[in-house]
């Protein structure tokens, strides 16, 4: 087993097939995988249950998912993670986390923030952009972009929730900042300059809420040829002074640290040489920064 190195966290994954319907194992065996990739804090962040049925993804509805499912599955793993934080505390710090959603629009901020105080820590991330998923199917992103009248204002749309979701919720972790690229054309310019104003009002928002930005190796998985954030927010983030740590958006043991090697190299490589990540001391979550070398 490698040693654990403080700059090895994820604060952004740890879903499992047994409470998420595209993930893949049991919670338990993500975590243990978590302890065999040598991290020093591992974040499980389940996705927060969506409120109404037509928020239910394609995949879902396939497969017999009801909202009932979905609310007691996320019951279930309250438990489990509180369970398997404890059994494996002298090992692994594993944090207890989920991930909100932005949806419904006029609701989401009451849900979100009715279930947070059952958890760590909260990654905020927003897939819906006014209601239509962004990171779902080719169609459900045509269906986006009709909706918006074409990608630079579906861009700037999408970080005008992100801006208003770090607001309303002030998350620790703002998740995969720029998850807009994950449906866009690989060679569509997402940084014209209504767009990156839209954004750098996004990282205000951040900043204005003090939270953490999700170095995402997902890009990598996903064929976007590099993680979420582009290099062009990384350099605007830590102008800012804004800290990143990393995310590896695990969906099964098999994706547990993956990428986040090279997301170190990605970080140093755009002259960001440390983290901030959440630890656990005493009972208490603290953000404490960790140099990257
Ligand atoms: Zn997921
Ligand atoms: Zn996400």
């Amino acid at each position: 087993m490698p040693q654990a190195q403080p700059w090895k966290v994820s604060l952004h994954g740890g879903h499992s097939g047994e409470f998420c319907e595209h993930a893949v194992s049991t919670l338990r065996e993500v975590v243990e995988a978590a302890v065999a990739a040598g991290f020093s804090v591992f974040g499980v962040s389940e996705h927060a249950p969506r409120s109404e049925p037509r928020f239910l993804y394609g995949t879902e509805l396939e497969k017999g998912y009801t909202l009932e499912r979905l609310h007691a599955e996320f019951g279930a793993y309250t438990a489990e993670i509180e369970r398997l934080s404890a059994e494996f505390d002298d090992r692994l710090t594993v944090l207890r986390g989920f991930e909100a959603e932005i949806v419904p629009a006029a609701t989401y901020r009451e849900e979100m923030l009715a279930i947070r105080p059952r958890f760590e820590y909260m990654v905020g991330s927003v897939h819906y952009v006014d209601e239509v998923q962004i990171d779902g199917s080719p169609e459900e992103f045509e269906t986006a972009l009709a909706a918006a009248g074409g990608l630079e204002p579906l861009a700037v749309r999408y970080y005008e929730h992100v801006a208003e979701m770090a607001e309303a919720l002030r998350p620790e972790v703002v998740g995969h900042l720029d998850l807009i690229r994950r449906r866009a054309p690989l060679d569509a310019d997402l940084a014209t300059p209504a767009i990156t104003r839209a954004a750098e009002r996004a990282l205000e928002a951040v900043k204005a809420a003090d939270a953490i930005l999700d170095l995402n190796t997902a890009g990598w998985r996903k064929g976007l040829g590099g993680p979420y954030p582009a290099p062009w927010l990384v350099e605007k983030a830590e102008a800012m002074g804004i800290g990143f740590c990393f995310g590896d958006d695990s969906h099964g043991p098999a994706d547990v640290g993956a990428g986040v090697e090279d997301a170190r190299q990605y970080l140093l490589e755009h002259n960001v040489s440390r983290i901030r990540r959440l630890n656990r001391i005493d009972c208490a979550i603290v953000k404490e920064w960790v140099p990257l070398a």
